[in-house]
């Protein structure tokens, strides 16, 4: 399963650092909640890439596994939505670039998917606004809507709490296609420091 992690920093510091970052500890298992103590174990890295608008770097992921219920865990940092290698930022900036019609470097086929996987979840996006307590309308014009919501994203607050506050969201996630397992409670981590 995922753990979504705010570590405080962007990418560039956090690959820096590689392995050296300050990982989270857990309480319990965050899937099937048995303490931590004794069953969590460290279970090594993966190493994925992750894009921002200048360059593309290599990452290590780590991961836990719990010997109760046999999950491993990895701990994504909350700059990364799971499955895309673009940054959160960097992916924002790009779909609002695309819908202004502005010039966008890199892929265009990319480019054009990651935009239709923007308007698959747009809908979800107006859901967790309005549940936030935004009054929203709906029109027709799908554009229309996906430059409000780029906005609205941007502007939600420091670049990642819109994504780590809507995380879970009907069981899902920004951009995000699959159900979610079960959500651990935020308290369930300790930072070592
Ligand atoms: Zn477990």
């Amino acid at each position: 399963m995922i753990f979504l992690h705010d570590f405080g920093i962007g990418i560039e510091e956090y690959e820096k650092k590689g392995k050296k970052n300050n990982f989270p500890l857990f309480k319990w298992c965050p899937n099937c909640q048995a303490i931590a103590y004794g069953n969590l174990h460290r279970h090594g890295y993966y190493w994925r890439y992750g894009i921002n608008q200048e360059e593309e770097l290599h990452i290590p992921i780590c991961r836990f596994r719990c010997l109760v219920c046999q999950v491993t865990i990895s701990i994504l940092p909350s700059f990364l939505i799971p499955y895309f290698q673009h940054t959160l930022d960097t992916m924002m900036e790009r779909l609002s670039s695309v819908l202004k019609g502005e010039k966008v470097k890199g892929s265009r086929q990319q480019l054009e998917q990651h935009l239709k996987r923007f308007y698959e979840s747009i809908h979800w996006t107006h859901s967790f606004f309005t549940d936030a307590g935004y009054q929203l309308g709906f029109t027709k014009d799908i554009k229309k809507e996906a430059q409000k919501y780029v906005t609205m994203i941007q502007d939600f607050g420091e670049s990642t709490s819109f994504f780590r506050r809507s995380w879970g969201h009907l069981s899902s996630y920004f951009m995000g296609k699959l159900i979610l397992p079960y959500l651990p409670p935020k308290k369930n981590t300790i930072h070592p420091t």
